[in-house]
């Protein structure tokens, strides 16, 4: 049942955790680190500040080169200060429809104002924060209305110490001044990439709790890793311990960092070897999403390649198929085409399900299943649910009778494309088997390759268009 799977409370969007991260976690960030300590301090002793009349920043902006750790720190800060900690990306409030990022962030803020003492995490602030006016074609109402909204909020916690917001961008440039101005994202903190002593430093942290062989030679290591990023280098600290187990041995040598150091510096495919089980279920999912674009009228003549080759650095959850970018722009004002697209996202989860058993789904099937209920939320925000009364909430705040409704709503949704979904899973089991061998085999499939494997093996025909 999809209910088991990504049911919630109430509709959340934002990660929550990562209090227990540590500025000692944060390798080689020493005056980054004090400045951050001062915030810290806002959360421990509000009080103090505020009969002094000291003014507490409601933002501090983090600015660098993705992987240099600005998430990590946000997480410290909510870690050392002992404070909850919620976070979300920019581009989740950029919409199509008008008005429902705006809503996002009230619903954010509300969430942050109830669990206070919290530190609000924007990654990607940019996505929403960029100047007015600058807008490349369509977009630009929505964007702007959810700026608008982010300035209110921040507005409303100035001063007061219980909501710091802190956001993230590698592009300072782009930001919309009303943004920086005091009291909202007054402090702006730049996170280098880290130099060969940093670095060093990072990959130590990381190899907390992994076997290690004697002596190694840290300084080496760090001046080898030119131009890794702490996140390339946690990610090469876990390569060294899967090459050390390759090798058949059981403590980490310095070679062994030594050799994912180098492959992550070169690394466009992700050097990590990947068994056969593994490719094969990438494969499964890739597969099973491609087939539902293939059922759905919307996006049957819009997509193109698919292929299972991961790149480093890649988020999991994401789809390796083509697709025409002008498709969610032309149909993705329709409940319908929103409809067949959630089962596009759900195809992971039910291919486990059919494939490896309900109790046996992998996390990537969850990845695509928050996108899914992502979307169907927004759905339910535009008044394309049967609860038609939730339309105009986005305009206010909701209650909690009217977060239950909107659950509720975005549930039907889902368990009405998962029926469907299901469905057409079952009956392309074939086809989707016979997906997997060529995609396993070739990595890569085209369009002209894989439409006769359509052709030949699909069931596509009593399946309604649409839900
Ligand atoms: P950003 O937000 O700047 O893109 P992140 O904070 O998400 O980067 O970094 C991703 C991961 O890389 C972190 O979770 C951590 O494991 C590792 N990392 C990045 N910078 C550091 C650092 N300075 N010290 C230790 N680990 C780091």
């Amino acid at each position: 049942k999809v209910k088991a799977a990504g049911k919630s409370r109430a509709p959340k969007r934002y990660t929550v955790g990562g209090e227990h991260v540590k500025f000692s976690d944060c390798a080689g960030l020493g005056q980054i680190r004090y400045e951050l300590e001062e915030v810290v301090d806002f959360f421990k002793n509000r009080e103090k500040y505020i009969s002094r009349g000291s003014r507490i920043p409601a933002g501090i902006l983090l600015s660098g080169e993705p992987g240099v750790g600005k998430t990590l720190l946000a997480k410290a800060v909510a870690g050392e200060a002992n404070v909850t900690f919620l976070a979300i990306s920019a581009s989740q409030f950029v919409e199509v429809y008008v008005g429902v990022g705006a809503a996002r962030v009230r619903a954010l803020y509300t969430e942050a104002k109830e669990q206070a003492p919290a530190v609000v995490f924007i990654d990607e602030i940019d996505a929403v924060g960029r100047k007015r006016g600058m807008a490349e074609g369509s977009g630009g109402e929505e964007r702007d209305a959810t700026l608008n909204q982010l300035l209110i909020n921040l507005d409303g916690f100035e001063g007061k110490g219980d909501v710091i917001t802190i956001a993230a961008t590698n592009r300072v440039d782009i930001l919309d001044e009303a943004l920086v101005r005091p009291g909202r994202f007054d402090r702006k903190i730049y996170v280098p990439k880290p130099g060969p002593r940093q670095r060093a430093e990072i990959l130590q942290v990381h190899a907390r709790g992994k076997p290690l062989a004697e002596n190694l030679n840290w300084q080496a290591l760090g001046e080898i890793s030119e131009g890794l990023a702490g996140a390339e280098l946690a990610q090469a600290m876990n390569n060294a311990a899967l090459i050390m187990l390759r090798k058949g041995r059981d403590k980490i040598r310095e070679e062994d960092i030594s050799e994912a150091v180098t492959l992550a510096g070169v690394g466009v495919e992700d050097p990590r070897p990947r068994s056969l089980e593994r490719q094969r279920m990438l494969a499964l999912h890739q597969a099973s999403q491609l087939v539902l674009c293939y059922a759905s009228p919307f996006t049957r003549d819009a997509i193109g390649a698919v292929n299972i080759v991961p790149r480093l650095g890649e988020k999991v959850g994401r789809m390796r198929i083509d697709l025409d970018p002008f498709l969610f722009l032309i149909s993705g004002q329709s409940a319908r085409f929103n409809l067949d697209y959630i089962c596009v996202l759900l195809a992971p989860r039910a291919v486990d399900e059919v494939w490896n058993g309900a109790d046996n789904l992998s996390t990537i099937s969850m990845d695509f299943m928050e996108g899914a209920r992502d979307l169907a939320m927004s759905m339910v925000m535009c008044g394309m649910s049967d609860n038609e009364n939730l339309y105009g909430l986005m305009l206010c705040m909701y209650t909690r009778q009217e977060y239950w409704e909107i659950d509720n709503a975005v549930d039907d949704i889902l368990e009405q494309a998962y029926a469907r979904t299901m469905e057409i899973v079952r009956k392309n089991r074939s086809l989707i088997d016979a997906l997997v061998d060529q995609l396993v085999t070739k990595s890569s499939l085209e369009r002209r390759e894989y439409l006769p494997l359509m052709e030949f093996y699909g069931n596509f025909d009593d399946i309604p268009n649409g839900t």
